[in-house]
């Protein structure tokens, strides 16, 4: 049999521990046989991330940008424990973080289904997706404790050279801060509380730019998947600044979208979080769920657990100037490592990896036109369930699994059994 020629790379990031060993698994097992397979190779496992003082994660983004697509292996986040554990120079940032700021995405959830594992809710017949915005918001809060009474204020200090023009916070009438008036260079301050003793105080921030690009990579991956968008925020109660992420959506949509998504036969619609929250319980699934940072990382972990688990759920980053970096949901799954480095045998789920590099493989495909890539991609991923759906799986799956008589099998026989199904 010939193996596939690709025209163009993948950038190919390496990661650590359990997910370490199982991707140059699935590339022995499931990849090489089939494809001749063409990677930029980028080890990120921490050792050699460590030894580049981090210069390999950057490289890889870098690297992004250039060849569009790139698959990435679970990686370790070191916190303190992590330093002592690999003797670090330094408490290196997420990789996840240092290549979202290179890409500047947003990232889309996605869970795989499978017969034999029934959502709990009992609706849901299609997948969901998640699009959480990967700026800001809480995440970049400042805050403190206010130790006693007292009165707090949000000041802004403006630095603009140019008076202010109407435009500027035209597109939203609301948006003026208290006292605006046409001249720059000035402060704005507002009250947010005379305490009147002690509390606490946060203040958070997003910016326009990074709320259209969110947008923008929502609205086209609708329409890649040919899928609804839906929106929520909270802007009834955040009549500044979640009213700001609506109407820079309806905006984008209006003056980009609306056509194409009318030509797709999908619909752009917003709603109120707990509106949204009540609708998808109620809905059959199939759509794309946009949120803002905190609702999308509470409300991911909502989804994957209803729709089975972690080691089910796909995930990839889309920047909106067309580069896609796909990975598995889960992380490096240190305690299955830990008994594999005993020699115990490990039955830890590597689906998630292969729809990871199936999807890498079929963007890298769609854009250089490559239909065997494509067509590669799906039968890996039909391969992947129908063992599944046979009944041999691993743990996590067997503990889920219903109408099938589970065969809990280790990573590498699961592994085999989908390289059997892929020549049948
Ligand atoms: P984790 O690796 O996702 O694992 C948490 C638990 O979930 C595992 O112990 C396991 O449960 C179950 N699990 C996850 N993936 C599974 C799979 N493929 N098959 C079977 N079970 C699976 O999360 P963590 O233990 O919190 O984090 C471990 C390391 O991963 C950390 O160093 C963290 O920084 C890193 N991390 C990286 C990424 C990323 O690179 N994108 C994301 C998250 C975390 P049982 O032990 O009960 O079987
Ligand atoms: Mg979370």
């Amino acid at each position: 049999m010939s193996r596939i020629v690709m025209k163009n790379p993948i950038v190919e990031m390496d990661g650590d521990e359990m997910t370490r060993i199982i991707w140059a698994q699935l590339k022995e097992e499931l990849l090489l046989p089939f494809i001749d397979l063409k990677t930029e190779y980028y080890d990120l496992g921490l050792k050699h991330r460590d030894e580049t003082g981090d210069q390999v994660t950057v490289d890889a983004g870098e690297a992004i940008k250039r060849v569009h697509v790139g698959v990435k292996c679970a990686t370790i986040t070191p916190n303190e424990q992590r330093v002592a554990e690999y003797h670090l120079k330094k408490m290196w940032k997420s990789p996840n973080a240092t290549i979202r700021a290179i890409l500047d995405g947003t990232v889309f959830r996605e869970p795989i289904l499978v017969s034999c594992v029934k959502p709990v809710v009992r609706t849901w017949q299609k997948p969901i997706t998640i699009a959480r915005h990967a700026y800001g918001d809480v995440y970049k809060a400042v805050e403190y404790r206010v130790p006693s009474a007292g009165k707090a204020e949000l000041v802004f200090t403006s630095s603009a050279s140019e008076p202010f023009q109407e435009a500027t916070f035209g597109v939203f009438q609301s948006t003026r801060p208290h006292g605006f008036s046409e001249s720059s260079s000035e402060t704005f301050h507002e009250t947010v509380y005379d305490f009147e003793g002690a509390g606490v105080l946060q203040a958070m921030h997003n910016k326009d730019s990074s709320i259209i690009s969110f947008a923008h990579a929502c609205f086209r991956y609708a329409l890649s998947r040919k899928q609804d968008l839906w929106f929520s925020t909270k802007d009834t109660i955040s009549k500044q600044y979640d009213q700001t992420f609506k109407n820079l959506f309806q905006r984008v949509y209006d003056t980009e979208y609306a056509e194409q998504f009318k030509e797709a036969g999908i619909t752009y619609f917003y709603t109120l979080i707990d509106d949204a929250v009540a609708r998808v319980i109620r809905s059959e699934g199939g759509f794309v769920w946009a949120c803002k940072n905190y609702d999308g990382d509470v409300m991911s972990d909502m989804i994957s657990t209803a729709f089975g688990s972690l080691a089910m759920m796909t995930s990839v980053l889309v920047s909106p100037d067309g580069n896609f970096e796909f990975e598995a949901a889960h992380g490096t799954v240190t305690r299955h490592y830990y008994r594999h480095l005993k020699g115990e045998e490990t039955s830890t789920n590597p689906i998630a990896m292969i729809f990871a590099w199936s999807g890498a493989l079929r963007k890298r495909g769609e854009l250089d036109k490559e239909d065997a890539l494509i067509t590669f991609a799906d039968k890996l991923e039909a391969a992947s369930l129908a063992v599944i759906e046979r009944g041999i799986m691993t743990k996590d799956l067997a503990l889920l699994c219903e109408g099938v008589k589970p065969e809990v099998v280790n990573t590498s026989d699961f592994i085999r059994a989908i390289r059997a199904a892929m020549t049948e």
